[in-house]
């Protein structure tokens, strides 16, 4: 069993497997990077899974891959088949922006993924190339439904922004609702990629645009997850994740390894350890050991919350690199 240094139990993995984008979504890569990290500075599948069997040897049960756009990755489902004979029953999902979904749905379910979280910001065609900086709409809409007809559980992603998507908060939570699929609503995270104009939207305001139309009540958080869930009046349960929120950290249960091999403790801080040439040298050992060391050191909470408001840092850590 992996606990970190305050006595949290991890259990879930966090994969970015490319920090490559076809969006340019204003809260995460509103302009292409300077330079992307050389394709040879990537670590191989194979060197990702033999991360991945640390991991799962040493208690991971959930793993979810990221990016920037993990479905531009080539040989994905591969990948994700490698994972999924090794432990059948490992909680294997993956987080997209829905564009490449209609050619890969089915394929990424025979692979043996089983849960699919798709960005969905916005059911207005405008609004959706603001954000994502190119005409997406249709394309993603067409995503989502090819990954429903596959039977894999899809749930909405929706990042609320003032002036932009804020009134299409009930839009998303009805076409939810018609599908019966969950929406989790996430708080902006602020940070220096994203277009610094940008304002985000606070838990409490996005729950009293769901109020104007619904009762709703608070159920609370599901385990470790980040999301706090809430019940509407006809049954169906959304999410909302608010990391700005004080208690957001205290079950955290994740850690996050980038594409270039570099192991994360917390979304929100600078620090990170490579694992590359350990997993390049075969050294599972020297893997374990640095796995434990960032465990050992990973931060108590961000720095989002409410109460850093007055002082606080903006975060430098790139969503595209870290996968959100
Ligand atoms: N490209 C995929 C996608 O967009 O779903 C996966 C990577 S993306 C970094 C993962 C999630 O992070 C998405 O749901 C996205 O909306 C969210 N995200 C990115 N930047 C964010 C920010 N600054 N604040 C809150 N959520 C953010
Ligand atoms: Fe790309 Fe996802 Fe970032 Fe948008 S949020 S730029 S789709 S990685």
């Amino acid at each position: 069993m992996l606990v970190d240094g305050h006595g949290r139990h991890v259990n879930y993995l966090r994969i970015s497997v490319t920090e490559r984008c076809n969006f340019r979504c204003q809260y995460c890569m509103p302009e292409k990077p300077f330079s992307w990290v050389p394709k040879e500075n990537l670590l191989t599948f194979e060197e990702l899974f033999m991360f991945v069997k640390v991991a799962i040897d040493e208690g991971v049960n959930k793993i979810r891959i990221t990016g920037g756009e993990p479905l531009l990755r080539e040989n994905l489902d591969t990948f994700i088949k490698t994972i999924s004979d090794y432990r059948p029953n490992i909680d294997l999902a993956l987080t997209t922006n829905g564009y490449l979904l209609p050619q890969t749905a089915k394929r990424l379910k025979d692979a043996g993924l089983k849960r699919l979280n798709i960005s969905l910001d916005s059911l207005k065609s405008d609004v959706a190339a603001k954000i994502a900086g190119k005409d997406v709409l249709a394309q993603v809409l067409e995503g989502i439904n090819e990954a429903i007809k596959t039977g894999l559980n899809v749930k909405i992603n929706m990042v609320p922004l003032k002036n932009i998507n804020e009134n299409e908060i009930n839009d998303i939570l009805d076409f939810c609702i018609k599908r019966q699929i969950k929406v989790r609503f996430i708080e902006y995270m602020e940070n220096t990629h994203a277009d610094s104009s940008l304002s985000g939207m606070h838990g409490r305001e996005i729950l009293t645009k769901i109020k104007e139309k619904h009762i709703i009540k608070a159920l609370g958080r599901e385990g470790a997850s980040p999301s706090f869930n809430y019940r509407l009046e006809n049954g169906y349960e959304f999410g909302l994740i608010d990391p700005h929120k004080h208690d957001f950290c205290e079950n955290c249960n994740r850690i996050r390894l980038t594409a270039e091999g570099f192991l994360i403790p917390c979304l929100y801080f600078d620090e990170a350890l490579s694992i590359a040439d350990a997993v390049k040298a075969g050294n599972i050992s020297k893997a374990t050991e640095i796995l434990t060391e960032v465990l050992r050191n990973k931060p108590k909470e961000n720095r989002w919350s409410e109460d850093e408001l007055a002082d606080r840092e903006i975060s430098k850590r790139a969503f595209y690199q870290t996968g959100g």
